[in-house]
């Protein structure tokens, strides 16, 4: 899901506008260099005790800049990306044997618990070196995956959970947040580095969760900042459908 997301969304932004004569910094985080993201990443990606496993839709890292897996990747150490619209028995080396470990994941289906409830009511031991599991696509992708995820899902002892800000599957967003970095298709998603970020907040060990989601979101707020100013910069144009209906329109009329 973002679930970047968490339901994540191609559309214009300051990756997009650069034209590919524009210089890339192609030795880091890979966008264009105006506007790249090196100085607010992490030195070298941060270890955690939680390892953190993406399920991602094909397409999202296709034509979609304000995607934030790749800054995620450069973020953590113990992250996994898999491509896929499913989980199955294939994506079980990264995925924990049954163990005292708990497995998590974090998607809003009805029954998710909230996951600092869940973190305040288990004792430590039982939630020591977790695996968060996230599945990143559009919110329709992202429902598709989960659906066609859980017969491998039933598979394993799986923990649904839900960040405490979730508004619930009929809401505007799936959580409210000051960093937004898309507008669409809900006004007001989290990305799933945020998620994964106020996440791990919660899951790793006191006072280490505070400092891992201050680093991460240092490198969104400075994404925000550059979305926002190229957001008032732009000049609106007609989109190359419409303009095509448009003139398609005009030739009818000649
Ligand atoms: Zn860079």
């Amino acid at each position: 899901m973002d679930l970047d997301h968490l339901p994540s969304d191609d559309g214009d932004s300051a990756a997009a506008a650069a034209s590919p004569g524009r210089s890339i910094c192609h030795t880091g985080c890979g966008r264009p260099s105006r506007v790249c993201l090196c100085p607010y990443l992490p030195r070298s990606p941060l270890p955690t005790s939680t390892t953190v496993v993406i399920l991602h839709h094909p397409h999202t890292l296709r034509r979609n800049p304000l995607s934030t897996l790749p800054l995620l990747a450069r973020s953590l150490s113990n992250l996994h990306l898999l491509p896929g619209r499913r989980l199955v028995s294939s994506s079980t080396p990264l995925l924990p044997p049954p163990s005292p470990n708990p497995v998590l994941l974090l998607y809003p289906s009805p029954g998710a618990a909230d996951l600092a409830t869940w973190c305040r009511s288990t004792p430590p031991s039982a939630r020591a070196s977790p695996t968060l599991l996230l599945l990143d696509g559009t919110w329709r992708q992202a429902k598709e995956m989960h659906a066609a995820s859980l017969p491998f899902l039933s598979s394993l002892v799986v923990i649904p959970v839900a960040l405490p800000v979730d508004s619930g599957v009929d809401g505007d967003s799936m959580f409210e947040s000051e960093l937004v970095v898309r507008k669409e298709p809900h006004k007001g998603c989290m990305s799933t580095m945020e998620a994964v970020a106020r996440s791990l907040r919660l899951l790793e060990p006191e006072g280490k969760g505070e400092e891992i989601e201050e680093a991460m979101l240092r490198v969104l707020r400075a994404m925000v900042a550059f979305q926002t100013e190229h957001l008032q910069n732009r000049t609106v144009k007609p989109r190359v459908k419409m303009r095509k209906k448009k003139e398609l329109k005009r030739e009818e009329q000649c």
